[in-house]
């Protein structure tokens, strides 16, 4: 089993610590560090519609090369689409010499696309999570697992800086684990394809498309293969398999162990495996960046055609029943 790291010197973040983006995990972090004590400053396009809302949470702000200058460390949360363009037209001219550059997700360093020179430590805090879910956990009083990961260690203590940055943004409260850029970046490709978002969404929509097919009302095929499904992922998160298992009937329990296996058989391990492959090799890595090269019409496509699928137009109806608001007006 690896060891899960509980602890980190806070105090090395002795310096400000620029964190460039102020989305989902941007806030988070910045948030988080702020009101750990650590000295931050956001770094914004010029115009940025997020200006206001850093500022009015307490934050200082500034134009990209201006929050880098005296950073001791820039975390680059920007999507994963722009980091390299906007890391060399706006951070790298401004990085002190000794700084560190951080990420959240270890894609662009392992496919070469982004390269601080050697007298960076490159670092890696990836929570395992939203950055929504970060920082609601953390002013709850709890916190988001993390990775952490040393591409590049010129200090000599990189690891121990990425351990305090992860201690800022409230991870050691559940759970540091280590790991290294090519494992961060080859498992969470391969679970947001073939588990997380891939699998799961192809799973509904062949169980839903399966009933449909066979003359089912599309609306009965939604609340059993969609909506369900969260109740039975809450059972999952909180108690593994068995207390699922636990709490659904003994009929749902052996349709389970009868009929799971031969939906994900064998051959759905091999196209897994194919696709581990895909992404060991490079092969996702470089079809995404032609993707992104070109303009993304591809991504824009896919995005057009789910959103006509028979699921979302009979799921969009349903949940409008389902708001809380509603739901409340009934009692
Ligand atoms: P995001 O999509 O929420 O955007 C971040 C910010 O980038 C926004 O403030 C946006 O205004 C700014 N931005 C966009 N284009 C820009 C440009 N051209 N120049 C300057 N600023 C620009 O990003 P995110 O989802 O928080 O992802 C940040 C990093 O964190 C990525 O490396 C991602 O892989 C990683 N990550 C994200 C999550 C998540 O919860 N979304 C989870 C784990 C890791
Ligand atoms: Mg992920």
């Amino acid at each position: 089993m690896a060891t899960i790291l509980r602890d980190g010197d806070l105090s090395l973040l002795d310096g400000t610590v620029a964190v460039v983006g102020y989305g989902s995990q941007g806030h988070a972090h910045a948030l988080n560090l702020h009101d750990s004590g650590v000295k931050v400053v956001v770094g914004l396009r010029e115009g940025s519609s997020s200006w206001g809302d850093a500022e009015a949470a307490g934050l200082a702000v500034a134009s990209i090369p201006d929050a880098v200058r005296d950073a001791q460390l820039v975390s680059l949360l920007l999507p994963d689409q722009v980091q390299p363009q906007v890391f060399t037209e706006h951070v790298e001219p401004d990085l002190g010499e000794n700084a560190a550059v951080l990420f959240a997700h270890g894609f662009n360093v392992l496919y070469g696309r982004i390269a601080p020179a050697a007298g960076h430590d490159v670092i890696m805090v990836a929570p395992k999570g939203p950055g929504h879910v970060v920082r609601r956990l953390f002013t709850e009083g709890f916190g988001t697992p993390a990775l952490i990961a040393v591409e590049q260690d010129a200090s000599g203590r990189a690891r121990d800086l990425a351990l305090a940055y992860a201690v800022g943004i409230g991870a050691a409260r559940a759970g540091i684990l280590e790991t290294t850029f090519k494992e961060e970046t080859e498992t969470d490709l391969f679970g947001e394809q073939a588990v997380l978002c891939g699998g799961t969404t192809e799973l509904i929509r062949a169980g839903f498309e399966t009933l449909v097919a066979a003359g089912y009302q599309p609306e009965i095929a939604y609340y059993e293969c969609l909506h369900e499904l969260k109740l039975i992922v809450d059972l999952l998160w909180e108690g593994g398999f068995k207390h699922m298992r636990w709490s659904i009937s003994d009929t749902a329990e052996f349709g389970d162990y009868v009929s799971g296996p031969r939906v994900i058989d064998s051959h759905v391990r091999e196209r897994m495996q194919a696709v581990l492959d895909d992404i060991r090799s490079g092969e996702f890595a470089k079809l995404w960046i032609a993707e992104m090269d070109s303009g993304e019409a591809g991504l824009r496509g896919h995005r057009a055609e789910a959103a006509n699928q028979l699921i979302e137009t009979v799921g969009e109806e349903l949940r409008s029943l389902m708001r809380r608001e509603d739901a409340s007006a009934v009692g």
